[in-house]
């Protein structure tokens, strides 16, 4: 990432996406959208050509990546707008771990000893993986636009991330989410990875993500409550405590 711009989406001539994005800043306002100028990474690298930040500052920015097309271009914007459509419309926000309480040495010793595991992809895919379960059929049938980019890198990057082989559990958890959410959008798993080499973390999360999530879907978008309790009571069931997360925005 190293050289932005903002960008208007009014130059993708899309009366969707268009329609869209006045429906998202309807729930919240000032949402910015930048291009941003990268080098494609090498092939057999994880792609993410598009993401949102700024969430815990109520200010979101997406950012695309240069390099899209302008079909693609469409179809991520679109799908990082669904992403804030279900935060804000639906108030599913996103889950991160909660900093620890200034002065209580347990609590504050506690986050520092859990910090080694790669969190920011574990919650980042809880989050991230209960959304699309429900996003790519949400701009099927209120927009009518089709997300092929997120079906395209969920295949890619699962099968890059898989042979990685992280061995952190975070990662591992993360990994078994994404299983989950494959086998919920694209089919089975084995047309991507080798079944018998996955780690016992690896199953563990995978088979409570059907547990927890299996019922997500457009036709059945949880409450924001029960949305929370099902990431916490996930989060409990790998091991972890409920009072360590929080949500934002
Ligand atoms: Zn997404």
């Amino acid at each position: 990432m190293s050289f932005k711009c903002s960008f208007d989406i009014a130059c993708l001539e899309s009366e969707p996406l268009e329609r869209l994005f006045d429906e998202t800043t309807s729930y919240v306002q000032n949402v910015a959208i930048e291009m941003v100028v990268n080098e494609r990474g090498p092939r057999g690298q994880e792609e993410h050509p598009a993401t949102t930040i700024g969430l815990t500052l109520q200010r979101p920015v997406i950012q695309i990546a240069d390099w899209l097309g302008k079909g693609q271009r469409i179809e991520a914007t679109a799908h990082e707008l669904a992403h804030l459509l279900l935060v804000y419309r639906s108030g599913l926000g996103v889950v991160g771990r909660r900093v620890p309480r200034p002065g209580d040495s347990e609590d504050v010793f506690r986050f520092f000893m859990s910090m080694r595991g790669d969190w920011i992809y574990l919650l980042g895919q809880i989050s991230n993986t209960a959304h699309h379960l429900m996003l790519i059929d949400l701009l099927k049938q209120e927009y009518g636009i089709e997300d092929d980019l997120h079906i395209y890198l969920l295949h890619q990057n699962f099968y890059v991330a898989v042979n990685d082989k992280p061995n952190d559990k975070e990662s591992q958890f993360g990994m078994g989410l994404v299983a989950f959410e494959y086998e919920r959008l694209i089919g089975k798993i084995d047309r991507a990875i080798n079944l018998d080499h996955q780690s016992e973390f690896f199953w563990e999360a995978y088979h409570l993500a059907h547990k927890h999530f299996g019922r997500y879907g457009f036709g059945s978008i949880p409450t924001p409550a029960s949305y929370r309790e099902d990431i916490l009571s996930f989060l409990e069931a790998l091991g972890y405590q409920k009072e360590d997360f929080t949500f934002f925005p």
